[in-house]
């Protein structure tokens, strides 16, 4: 606190972020790869490293925004990148859901980032609850209503769930409200969902946003992305040309090239996390945990006999960090990254001995 600072300053609610330990800790909280990002990446980040960082970066990342217009057959002003997903949802916020006191809609249980920049840019919301087995009520948001909402934001799949909704269901909600954006946060979608990118061709108001932070290994680096219609990224470029022009640097710019371009490793290592995470279901499962169905590198689970927030910390005795949210409705599960199957093993028999105890 400081009488110095400006007035809405003290209002605020700052995002959380998952702990990032000083030592040596087995980091199953922030959802990072299990594996690390293509060799492809490092020999791209050394060659930028020596030529000339004395220029500026490309202001659009023209490069990686053709080469990721090309991955999703879109056109290059479909393309919108950003410092991390997280810049890249703040300028929509700010972009999109500023209209005439309009509502934004949203689910109880979703990122909780969106609630933050709601109040950061004094975006009206409200949120529908998802139904009991956590899956989106697409009625909530296909009624007709007096006044339309500004838009509509989802995680999907949804974090800190897993659980993904169908492309059929996004469509009804893109359909029902044609004066409404509809934002899909695709965080996870490599993970095994369907990409709404698809839709795009048919729904001018579907806006789709991408990390390369989980299934490119690139947290470290910072680099996300929307598609949308060319009109609406060209107001996303306006906002950003007003508050950073050059919001990835070089070398991200390089790693993101890289990473985007090497499919086959991309591939392959999704399929490994796939793999591990229907895996460490099972054995969740068979430790009397019930598990959510995830399309994600993670998983949501909780335990009918022990309580969510004493195995965290029993676990964190073990060296091992997973994320428990002290909120409703929620309290009672662990969110936990799906690591190597060593990782996997690790957290499996440190949990054996936990509830053994
Ligand atoms: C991790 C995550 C993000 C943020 O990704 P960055 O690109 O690292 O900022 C956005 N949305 C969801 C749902 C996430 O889980």
């Amino acid at each position: 606190m400081s009488r110095f600072w400006s007035d809405h300053i003290h209002a605020l609610e700052p995002y959380v972020p998952g702990e990032q330990p000083q030592q040596k800790m087995l980091k199953l909280n922030t959802n990072e790869h299990a594996y690390g990002p293509s060799p492809k990446v490092h020999e791209a980040i050394a060659a930028k490293n020596n030529a000339n960082l004395r220029l500026y970066p490309s202001a659009d990342s023209a490069e990686l925004q053709h080469a990721i217009a090309e991955l999703h057959q879109v056109r290059p002003q479909q393309v919108f990148l950003g410092n991390g997903s997280d810049e890249v949802l703040a300028h929509l916020f700010n972009t999109l859901f500023l209209r005439d006191g309009r509502p934004l809609l949203m689910p109880d249980i979703s990122y909780s980032f969106y609630k933050t920049y709601c109040a950061y840019f004094k975006i009206p919301h409200e949120i529908q609850p998802l139904a009991e087995d956590f899956t989106l009520c697409v009625k909530d948001y296909s009624q007709s209503r007096a006044v339309p909402p500004a838009g509509i934001i989802f995680a999907n799949p949804n974090a800190p769930t897993g659980v993904a909704l169908p492309l059929e269901s996004i469509e009804i909600i893109a359909q029902a409200n044609p004066d409404s954006a509809v934002v899909v946060d695709e965080a996870y979608v490599d993970f095994g969902a369907d990409s709404a990118v698809t839709l795009l061709n048919r729904y001018h108001n579907i806006v789709v946003v991408r990390t390369l932070s989980k299934s490119y290994a690139l947290a470290g680096m910072r680099v996300g992305y929307a598609v949308a219609s060319a009109d609406i990224v060209a107001g996303l470029q306006r906002v950003k040309d007003s508050f950073n022009s050059y919001p990835l640097d070089s070398l991200a710019q390089a790693a993101a090239l890289a990473a985007v371009q090497d499919r086959a490793y991309f591939d392959e290592k999704c399929l490994a996390i796939i793999s591990s995470r229907d895996k460490l279901t099972k054995d969740l499962q068979a430790l009397g945990f019930n598990v959510l169905p995830s399309k994600t590198n993670f998983v949501f689970a909780t335990h009918p006999q022990h309580e969510a927030e004493s195995l965290q910390q029993q676990l964190r005795e073990h060296h091992i960090l997973v994320r428990h949210f002290k909120q409703k409705r929620i309290e009672q599960f662990l969110r936990i990254t799906v690591g190597t199957p060593e990782q996997c093993d690790t957290l499996i028999e440190a949990v054996r001995k936990i509830l053994c105890a």
